[in-house]
């Protein structure tokens, strides 16, 4: 498959200071070398917990941070380097969607002006004469009415003002968008129809994803790979079903088993994995594996030797996964709660 976006060890570290003097004391390790790439028109989801890392890694991939190593390629073109007419070229070409459709929207700005304001930046995409129309033609796009194209958001409901934000994302044609939580704030009921609307453009405009979530059902519905991050780190990486269904990491395998089953006829059919402990802090992350303080596999090599990630030196394993001792482990199956189509 053809390769759209890529990832290259790409690390952000920010410094932590304190004290009058405003010292650095030391380093937040936010993302600590994440690799990947992502396909023309697939999504790929990243899942973990708040404070692993994967806002950082979305703001990155957009550049509204430069990493502190690693690149970022657009098309076999470093992202990361690139500046003037090339950097305006890739500002179109990826563009994101934010979690909060209630505080990313300015709203003192009529949909009109939202949506179009990318044509401001980028002049030549629509001429000035036809950009109402263009916009009007995103609101159909995104189902909403185009003759709503005065309103401000405050007059529309959550779910309406994402869609708000996705007809902005996608005003210029990209073909890379990056979604950060893009449900999150939703009601359950909205999050399926938005979700929904996001695989219709996919489909429709050729879009690839990066959709970047805590919520393991979302991620399961709209995803066709998925990464699962842990203090800056991928854990483990591959097709939506390998890693769903046969797990190799212990950190997914504990995520997976703690997904509520609303099927009674499963609950307490499965061992549920409670992890000991919180998430350890991103500025001191444990030595070797960063997961073995809380890993109920840990072998004392766990404590000196990080895990790479890669298929198990043996073959075992589909995809890979950064622990010494990865192995499938069987997830009884959930069923989807989120009322998905
Ligand atoms: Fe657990 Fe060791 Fe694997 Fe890390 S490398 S996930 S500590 S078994
Ligand atoms: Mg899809």
């Amino acid at each position: 498959p053809e390769v759209v976006l890529k990832a290259n060890d790409l690390v952000k570290h920010y410094p932590v200071k304190a004290g009058v003097l405003r010292r650095t004391v030391g380093q937040v390790k936010a993302v600590d070398g994440v690799s990947f790439e992502l396909y023309k028109g697939e999504t790929l989801g990243i899942v973990g917990e708040s404070g692993c890392g994967k806002s950082t890694l979305g703001r990155l991939l957009m550049r509204l941070e430069e990493p502190t190593a690693g690149t970022v390629e657009f098309e076999g073109q470093d992202w990361t380097a690139a500046s003037g007419r090339t950097m305006r070229k890739l500002r179109r070409d990826i563009q994101i969607v934010f979690q909060d459709p209630y505080t990313s929207l300015n709203p003192r700005m009529t949909v009109a002006d939202i949506i179009g304001e990318p044509f401001e930046i980028h002049p030549d995409v629509v001429p000035k004469g036809g950009r109402r129309a263009r916009v009007q033609e995103l609101l159909e796009l995104v189902g909403l009415n185009p003759e709503h194209i005065n309103r401000y958001p405050h007059q529309f409901s959550g779910g309406q003002r994402q869609r708000i934000g996705i007809a902005r994302g996608i005003a210029l044609n990209p073909k890379v968008l990056i979604c950060d939580e893009p449900v999150s704030a939703l009601d359950v009921s909205v999050q399926a129809q938005v979700v929904n609307l996001m695989e219709k453009l996919q489909d429709e405009l050729g879009l690839a994803y990066v959709f970047i979530a805590h919520d393991l059902s979302v991620v399961r519905h709209i995803s066709d790979r998925v990464g699962v991050m842990y203090l800056g780190k991928l854990a483990e990486i591959g097709e939506e079903d390998e890693v769903y269904s046969r797990p190799t990491h212990p950190y997914t395998q504990a995520l997976l088993s703690a997904v509520p089953v609303p099927d009674p006829t499963l609950r307490g059919k499965r061992d549920q994995i409670v992890l000991q402990g919180d998430v350890p802090s991103p500025a001191n992350p444990p030595s070797g594996c960063r997961f073995h303080t809380r890993c109920w596999k840990a072998q004392d090599v766990c404590k000196t030797d990080e895990p790479q990630l890669e298929l198990r030196a043996d073959g075992t394993g589909e995809h890979p996964s950064a622990c010494h001792f990865a192995e499938p482990r069987q997830v009884v199956e959930t069923t989807d709660v989120s009322g998905l189509a």
